[in-house]
């Protein structure tokens, strides 16, 4: 769990904001729906965004901004996702607390660090360099145990410690990744925005059953950076 090192006397002073955040999201669900049939989402969901401090994954000059409901430039041209996305990817994936988890494009870390709140072990892949540095430094600093990180592409997901019981995608592929459908497993659920749109794309819901046959869903428009190939090995 999340221990915020800019409040050692236990005052948490973003703590308001993150509240009055989460308030927002489940205002927002309630007009707009999740798209899966909940009704509201899983108040596990929305205590784990209570915890975890947002503006730590942000650079110093975005802090005042980190609790507004929106996308955040994270350098690299990538961005931390909007808090409503995090909640709602996170929650269509059902976690329970023995969950494994994987998640492509870890970004800034912070959709991580919601997903290491509520399972057992997240597994993230990501594959800029500098991004995957500062997003452990940064994960490992707030006391997740919980986390490996991996550096690569992970549209071939992480198959040695496969299957995963939920696979949560963060950036755009033009198709679902043979790879990830491979290594979900049955009973798991899987989201991915889909299209080739650089900025409308399908949040996309695969659930495997029990029989190992998948089942896709469109639930509704997403913006994500598009998935990138890896970069050629160096010298
Ligand atoms: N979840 C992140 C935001 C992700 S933005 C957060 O909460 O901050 C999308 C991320 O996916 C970027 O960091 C990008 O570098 C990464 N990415 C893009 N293509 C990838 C690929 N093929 N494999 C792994 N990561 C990828």
């Amino acid at each position: 769990m999340a221990e915020n090192p800019d409040a050692p006397d236990g005052r948490d002073a973003m703590l308001a904001e993150r509240r009055a955040m989460v308030e927002t999201i489940v205002r927002e669900v309630g007009w707009s729906k999740i798209g899966d049939g909940s009704p509201e989402l899983d108040p596990r969901v929305l205590e784990a965004l209570v915890r975890v401090p947002r503006e730590r994954f942000v650079s110093s000059d975005l802090r005042a901004e980190a609790y507004d409901n929106r996308p955040l430039p994270i350098g690299h041209d990538q961005t931390i996702s909007q808090p409503l996305i995090v909640a709602v990817m996170t929650h269509l994936l059902h976690l329970e607390p023995d969950a494994r988890v994987l998640e492509v494009g870890t970004g800034s870390g912070y959709q991580c660090a919601i997903l290491a709140e509520l399972a057992a072990l997240v597994l993230t892949i990501e594959v800029v360099a500098e991004l995957a540095a500062d997003a452990r430094a940064r994960l490992e600093a707030l006391g997740y145990r919980n986390i490996e990180f991996h550096l690569g592409d992970g549209a071939a997901g992480w198959p040695a410690a496969a299957p995963y019981d939920a696979i949560l995608v963060a950036a755009a592929g033009r198709s679902v990744p043979p790879a990830l459908l491979e290594q979900l497993k049955p009973g798991g659920r899987l989201v991915i925005p889909i299209g080739t749109d650089a900025f409308s794309q399908d949040l996309v819901l695969v659930e495997k059953d029990r029989d190992g046959r998948t089942h896709r869903r469109a639930l509704f428009p997403v913006a994500f950076v598009p998935l990138r190939s890896a970069p050629p090995a160096g010298p």
